[in-house]
């Protein structure tokens, strides 16, 4: 069986590499020169099966509304004259109420844990190395009211089979003793030893290779144009190559199956052929730092409540990632918001590990990598993974905060949906929802 795979992300690599597997003959297309160089780039490591709650919860709406005049708020809302960003928006606050939280934590950490043992045997498989430290996650908090309502997450996300432990400020300082400079702001945290960290760029485009190697045809600097397709079926799809001097002339693939994994490109695509998914583009932005002091530096993956960011060590460099900008396609780096965030990101991490990173601005003689990402966000932070219902289209988008803690299984499920197989999870795919409570899993290993 033949299948093109649209999209070298994360979550298209992850599901050529499974295809492959189950012995399909797989060509991957991307209008970028190598795997990995949109939304799946630059984020901030985190195999966060147990952080994962998603952003609709009954508090969201005051908050959002809070910050919306703010330009460093953990969440921007940025209102455009856009009816699929207004209709995001309103299918959003439909989820804000506890039921939907509780359904969607359901299926978020069903995903996660799945995805975290696809994403163990493909290591232990491949021997690929992308700066793993598997030593967990912790989450500090600097105010006395956060970490009151942390005692509240963490009972939410153990009935649900994670492992997660409230641990106090001396607990957390030994579990990382890099944020020893600023105990006195952190009234304490949570800590979940399974989780992990590493290098979502090195890992895809190492998979990439991989799967070149298994005979995978690789369509690189090649812009999907549109789908061919009749009253019930896809017949093909037409790319053209994008050249310096100009896109080439058009050609048209044919397969047996088409899955569409663009990110935040998948739900335009897809309305072309009538499929409509609310998949919108969750702008966010990292800064990585030159490491100076390498035993001041954390080793644990963290996250920092008070400006929702986290940050990953990848070798001798500091990540720090965080923010959502609503607000459309837009990627600048320049404009002032992003100015603001960018700074934001140093400053913070100059309060908090003060001369651990060289956290200087270019302008003062420093060369910190920023960079943005549009997380393809659904209004539940539940992925499609499906059927479009439309012949031989399939869809693997949608993974908002959580494409890289949710690419292996993502791409592992797909390739067994593909093949006709139902996988062993108790998650709503796409066509299938219904069969989600129905559905007997094994227990969660979280
Ligand atoms: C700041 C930030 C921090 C994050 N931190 C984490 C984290 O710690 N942990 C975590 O799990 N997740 C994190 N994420 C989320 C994660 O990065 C994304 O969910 C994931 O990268 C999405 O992968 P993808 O493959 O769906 O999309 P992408 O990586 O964007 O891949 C889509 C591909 O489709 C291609 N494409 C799109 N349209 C076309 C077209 N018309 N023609 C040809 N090619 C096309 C693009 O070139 C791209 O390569 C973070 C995201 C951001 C922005």
């Amino acid at each position: 069986m033949k299948t093109i795979v649209l999209g070298a992300g994360i979550i298209g690599i992850s599901t050529a590499w499974h295809l492959l597997s189950r012995g399909h003959e797989v060509v991957v297309i991307d209008r970028q020169s190598d795997a990995a160089l949109e939304t799946s780039f630059a984020n901030a490591g985190q195999i966060s099966v147990s952080y994962c709650e998603p952003w609709a919860n009954r508090e969201a709406p005051l908050k959002a509304l809070k910050w919306m005049f703010d330009s460093q708020a953990p969440l921007l809302f940025r209102p455009q004259l856009d009816w699929q960003q207004w209709r995001w928006a309103l299918q959003f606050l439909g989820q804000c109420n506890d039921k939907a939280f509780a359904r969607n934590v359901q299926q978020i950490v069903a995903l996660g844990a799945y995805s975290h043992s696809a994403l163990k045997q493909m290591v232990a498989e491949t021997g690929i190395q992308y700066h793993r430290l598997e030593r967990g996650i912790a989450h500090f908090y600097s105010s006395a009211q956060a970490f009151d309502e942390a005692g509240e997450a963490v009972d939410i996300m153990r009935q649900h089979g994670v492992q997660r432990q409230l641990v106090s400020r001396d607990e957390l300082l030994r579990i990382e003793p890099a944020f020893t400079p600023y105990r006195d702001q952190i009234f304490g945290g949570t800590f979940t030893p399974s989780d992990e960290s590493g290098d979502a760029r090195a890992f895809t485009q190492q998979l990439a290779a991989l799967c070149a190697a298994r005979g995978a045809q690789f369509l690189y600097g090649h812009d999907i144009v549109r789908f061919d397709h009749g009253s019930d079926e896809i017949h093909g799809v037409t790319v053209r190559p994008l050249r310096d001097d100009g896109p080439g002339p058009e050609q048209t693939l044919t397969a047996d199956a088409y899955v569409v994994a663009c990110g935040s490109y998948s739900a335009p695509l897809l309305r072309t052929v009538g499929v409509d998914l609310p998949i919108y583009p969750g702008k966010g932005y990292s800064a990585t730092f030159r490491i100076l002091k390498p035993d001041a530096a954390p080793f644990v993956s963290c996250i920092d409540d008070a400006r929702k960011i986290a940050m990953s060590r990848f070798g001798d460099e500091l990540r720090v990632a965080g923010t959502i900008e609503l607000g459309g396609f837009d990627l600048s780096l320049d404009s002032p918001i992003a100015r603001a965030r960018c700074r934001m990101l140093s400053e913070r991490i100059e309060t908090i590990l003060p001369g651990v990173c060289d956290t200087r601005s270019p302008e003062q003689g420093g060369n910190p990598q920023y960079w943005c990402g549009l997380r393809p966000a659904t209004p539940t932070n539940i992925p499609f993974i499906g059927h479009t219902g439309v012949g031989k289209l399939w869809v693997n988008a949608g993974h908002g905060t959580l494409g890289w803690t949710h690419g292996a299984g993502s791409g592992k499920a797909m390739a067994a949906l593909v093949c006709g197989e139902r996988p062993d999870m108790q998650f709503g795919f796409l066509g299938q929802e219904r069969d989600a409570a129905a559905w007997q899993q094994r227990p969660l290993e979280v």
